[in-house]
C-alpha cells in the first residue's frame, strides 16, 4: 500500500505548530495529542519526535541516521507506554515516572509517549500530577488519547493539547492517488485506519454496492436486507459503519433527502447498541427491520 507521506503531512494542520521543533527551546514540554485516528496520530507523532532528533537542514529528513532510528523504534531516549491498548497500571504509570526522571542516556534530549491514555485510570492519573508540575528540562512528554473526556481536567490544564482533525475525502484521494480505494475514501469518514480496514476486507464491495443502494433509495425489499444481515453477520457492525458514512457523505455534499438522515441516526443508534448492549442477538435481529423503516422513509414519518 503506497501513500505519499510528504502529501499528507502537509494536508495536517497541526504540524505547523510544530515546524517550530527546530528549535527545541521553543517547544512545550508537555502535549497531550487528541482527534484524528491512529494512523494520523502515529505519523503525526513520528514527525515532530524526528523533528527533533534530525541533523539535516529540513526537518525531518526521512533519511538521516536519526530519522531512521525514530522510524524503527531503536532510539534509546524515546521511549513509549500504552501501545498494548490494556489499561495502564500502578506499575506502569511508576514506570512512566521513573523514566521521566532518568536523564537521556546518549541525546541531550528525551521523549515518553504514552499511548492511549483514556485507558489510565483517575487515579493514576494523579500519580502523574506532581512529575508533570516539575518536569525535568530535558524531557518532553507526548499523552495521546482518542478522547479528552477521561482525562482530569488537572491533567489537562498543565498540558498544550493539540487537536487532530479528519481528512477531506478530496484530501485522501490526493494522499491515496496511487492506490484504486475511492470506494473506500468514500466510506472513510475521513479517517486513514478505516480506508486499511476496508482493504483487508475481502467481501468491502458487497458491503459498499449494497449500501450504496440504500443510500440510493433503490428501495430493497425486507427480505433481501434480512437475508444480507443474515449471510453478513459477523461483520454487521462494519456494514452498519459503512452504511452510516456513506450517508452522512451525502449529506454533507448537500443531499438531505429524509430517508438519509433516518439512515444515518438508524445506524449511529444501532451501533451505540451494540457496543453497550451485552445482548447483541436482540439488536442484531431488529437492524433489518429498522434499516428497510429507514430506507423508505419520506418526509410524513421521519424525525
Ligand atoms: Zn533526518
Amino acid at each position: 500500500m503506497e501513500i505519499d507521506v510528504d502529501v499528507l503531512i502537509k494536508k495536517i494542520p497541526a504540524i505547523n505548530v510544530f515546524n517550530r521543533a527546530k528549535n527545541i527551546a521553543l517547544l512545550s514540554q508537555f502535549y497531550i495529542i487528541t482527534g484524528g485516528d491512529e494512523y494520523l496520530r502515529n505519523i503525526f507523532i513520528e514527525y515532530v519526535i524526528s523533528s527533533i532528533f534530525c541533523k539535516d537542514q529540513e526537518k525531518p529528513c526521512r533519511k538521516c541516521l536519526e530519522c531512521q532510528k525514530i522510524m524503527n523504534g531503536t532510539n534509546v531516549d524515546v521511549v513509549y507506554f500504552g501501545n498494548d491498548k490494556e489499561n495502564i497500571k500502578k506499575e506502569q504509570v511508576q514506570k512512566i515516572i521513573e523514566t521521566v526522571i532518568t536523564k537521556p542516556f546518549e541525546y541531550n534530549e528525551k521523549i515518553v509517549v504514552v499511548n492511549n491514555f483514556e485507558n489510565v485510570s483517575e487515579n493514576n492519573q494523579n500519580l502523574l500530577l506532581k512529575i508533570l508540575e516539575e518536569l525535568p528540562t530535558y524531557v518532553i512528554v507526548l499523552f495521546v488519547s482518542d478522547s479528552m473526556l477521561k482525562i482530569l481536567p488537572t491533567i489537562q490544564s498543565r498540558a498544550r493539547i493539540i487537536t487532530l482533525t479528519n481528512f477531506t475525502n478530496e484530501d485522501l484521494r490526493e494522499i491515496f492517488r496511487n492506490e484504486n480505494c475511492l470506494k473506500q475514501i468514500e466510506c472513510s469518514n475521513g479517517k486513514i485506519n478505516n480506508i486499511y480496514k476496508f482493504l483487508a476486507n475481502k467481501n468491502f464491495t458487497k458491503y459498499y454496492d449494497f449500501a450504496t443502494r440504500l443510500c440510493e433509495a433503490k428501495h430493497i425489499d425486507l427480505l433481501e436486507i434480512i437475508a444480507f444481515f443474515e449471510e453478513y453477520k459477523n461483520d454487521i457492525e462494519l456494514i452498519l459503519e459503512i452504511i452510516q458514512n456513506i450517508a452522512e457523505s451525502k449529506i454533507s455534499a448537500g443531499l438531505n433527502q429524509s430517508y438519509l438522515i433516518k439512515l444515518s441516526k438508524t445506524t449511529t443508534k444501532q451501533i451505540n447498541l451494540l457496543n453497550t448492549n451485552i445482548n447483541k442477538n436482540i439488536i442484531i435481529d431488529q437492524i433489518p427491520v429498522m434499516i428497510y423503516r429507514s430506507e423508505n422513509a419520506n418526509i410524513r414519518d421521519t424525525i
